[in-house]
């Protein structure tokens, strides 16, 4: 960590990727502005905790109806900043939002209520238990570019509603779109020390998470981002065993079934490879297809990749955006080429499009691609569809888990119980059959991986768990009584609790009714210590 006078100095930049305009430069927060951030977020939130779930609830509604008021504006500025289609933005960062309000709205009283806990333990009748889910305090939430409305909003309304106060470090290159969220919170009713967004880069989200004492520091952290950083900060966090989540990248397999729909499977493989141009956690990143369909397959991704039209996100025409920046684009390139060097086959794109603007690349099918290929170990997070042949279904299950990340996959089959059965299989945290990625934008399903990809889970009813302390609350019925298990062993009681074992776990019924009976002497009060 540098100085502050250097950390101050430092600047992030939005950029439009279509057109390589400067949107809006930011500072980056300093060490200092980090640790008050966080400051002021534990001084307010007690009062927010206060407030009760309802009454963040009703704040929650008004979020939702500005939101949905200004659907267009804040999906324009995402296009600005990130590059996808309108329409795109519109469904996966508005549309996901609203509806994932929608789910805590109808959720989260009955979700945050005490639970009784019912026991077994005979000794221990007399104790009632509950758990209580309490809100951590503050949540640290350090987010990517690629979701930049969506991913930061769905965290931070669970947080919220949970009680929590939010310090958001947004990734360096969408600092408007965050800065967006925090004006619609602000203006629902979330106080501002309640929801703040810092703007800055790696070095400002390491600030957040190495903050130490209590009263600037983060009690959780939810970060999503590439597997590089995720294991940097996995480290830290351990460090100052500071909880977190983790929502790191995917190789996410699609396997096509020997009786897969053609047609249906090539172009959910194009959509899935290209949406956000590539540039999902969740894209279909590797393509593994029955050797029966191999071929026919190919051409169907070729005939419907063809005619997509690449260009600026804002032209309602534009089926695939630019990629964010440059180093991503080389990214997907050195991919490219590396495959073709070890023999993958073009059938389509595998080139810049520089005339219409700095990022453009065009949308890729490879064919004959090889496990040991680098298109197929890592991630590309670009417009690239690599597909390679199978013969038998256990072949394509061996292939799928053959990874080191396990975000989410997919089976195309036109039998869903053969589907089922092997998306059983596949190591990911989530797999679809006969569609990818779509199943983000359902708010009660839960959103995380396995393996390198991740731990813990975002959306739903465990993306809101993620966002409470769990405390066990147990009371006694009998205070009046002294407890059987305190002191005042001895050889009687000794017998008294072997009786009590009996009572319960004895094989057959006389020798645990024998049990009972002897154990029934411990119920008696024991000798008193001071006596
Ligand atoms: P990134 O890891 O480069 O950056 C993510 C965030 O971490 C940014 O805000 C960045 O400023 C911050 N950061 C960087 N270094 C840091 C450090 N040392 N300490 C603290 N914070 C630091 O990722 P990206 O390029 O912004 O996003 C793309 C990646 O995110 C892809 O790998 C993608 O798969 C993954 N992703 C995962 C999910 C998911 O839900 N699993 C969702 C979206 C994106």
């Amino acid at each position: 960590m540098g100085t502050d006078l250097q950390v101050a100095a430092r600047k992030v930049v939005s950029v439009n990727p279509a057109t390589g305009a400067t949107l809006y430069e930011f500072e980056c927060a300093s060490e200092t502005d980090v640790q008050a951030a966080v400051a002021r977020a534990h001084v307010a939130q007690g009062l927010w905790a206060e407030l009760g779930i309802r009454k963040r609830l009703a704040i929650l509604r008004e979020f939702q109806r500005l939101l949905h008021q200004r659907k267009s504006e804040v999906a324009q500025l995402v296009t600005r900043e990130a590059g996808k289609p309108y329409v795109e933005a519109l469904l996966t960062e508005v549309l996901v939002v609203l509806d994932a309000a929608r789910f805590l709205i109808e959720n989260t009283y009955r979700l945050l209520r005490d639970e009784p806990i019912p026991h077994g333990n005979l000794a221990m009748k007399a104790k009632s238990g509950r758990l209580l889910r309490e809100p951590y305090g503050v949540i640290g939430i350090i987010s990517p570019w690629n979701y930049p409305f969506s991913i930061p909003a769905t965290e931070s309304l669970a947080a919220l509603v949970a009680g929590n106060a939010v310090v958001l470090k947004p990734s360096e290159f969408t600092s408007l779109t965050a800065m967006e969220l925090a004006s619609l919170f602000h203006a629902a009713g979330v106080p501002k020390e309640i929801f703040q967004a810092i703007p800055g880069d790696g070095i400002t989200g390491a600030a957040l998470i190495e903050s130490a004492p209590p009263a600037t520091a983060i009690d959780k952290l939810v970060f999503t981002g590439s597997v590089a950083t995720g294991k940097r900060i996995a480290q830290a966090a351990a460090a100052r065993l500071l909880p977190v989540v983790l929502e790191l990248g995917g190789k996410d397999p699609m396997l096509v079934l020997d009786d897969a729909d053609i047609e249906i499977a090539s172009s959910g493989a194009v959509w899935g490879a290209f949406v956000n141009a590539g540039q999902a956690c969740l894209s279909v990143e590797r393509c593994y297809v029955h050797r029966s369909l191999y071929q026919p397959f190919l051409a169907a991704c070729v005939r419907k990749t063809r005619p997509l039209r690449v260009g600026n996100g804002m032209d309602p025409e534009t089926d695939v955006g630019p990629m964010i920046h440059e180093r991503q684009l080389l990214n997907v390139e050195s991919q490219v080429e590396d495959a073709r060097f070890h023999g993958a086959r073009v059938l389509v794109g595998a080139n810049r499009l520089p005339a219409l603007g700095p990022n453009f690349y065009a949308p890729t099918v490879l064919a004959d691609v090889t496990p040991a290929m680098r298109i197929m170990r890592e991630e590309t997070f670009g417009p690239v569809l690599p597909v390679m042949p199978f013969d038998s279904d256990e072949d394509a299950i061996r292939l799928a888990n053959q990874s080191e990340y396990g975000l989410a996959a997919s089976v195309w089959t036109r039998d869903r119980a053969r589907g089922e059965a092997t998306a059983r299989r596949i190591q990911a945290g989530t797999v679809m059959v006969n569609d990818a990625i779509s199943c983000f934008g359902i708010s009660e399903a839960p959103h995380g991986g396995v393996k390198a990809s991740g731990s813990g889970r975002s959306h739903g009813r465990l993306g809101l768990e993620e966002m409470v302390r769990i405390k066990y609350l147990d009371s006694d019925r009998l205070p009046g009584m002294e407890k059987v298990w305190w002191y005042g062993y001895g050889k009687a009681f000794a017998r008294q609790m072997e009786a009590l074992l009996d009572m319960q776990f004895a094989q057959g019924w006389t020798r645990r009714l024998r049990g009972a009976v002897n154990a029934a002497g411990a119920l008696k009060p024991k000798r008193r210590l001071s006596s």
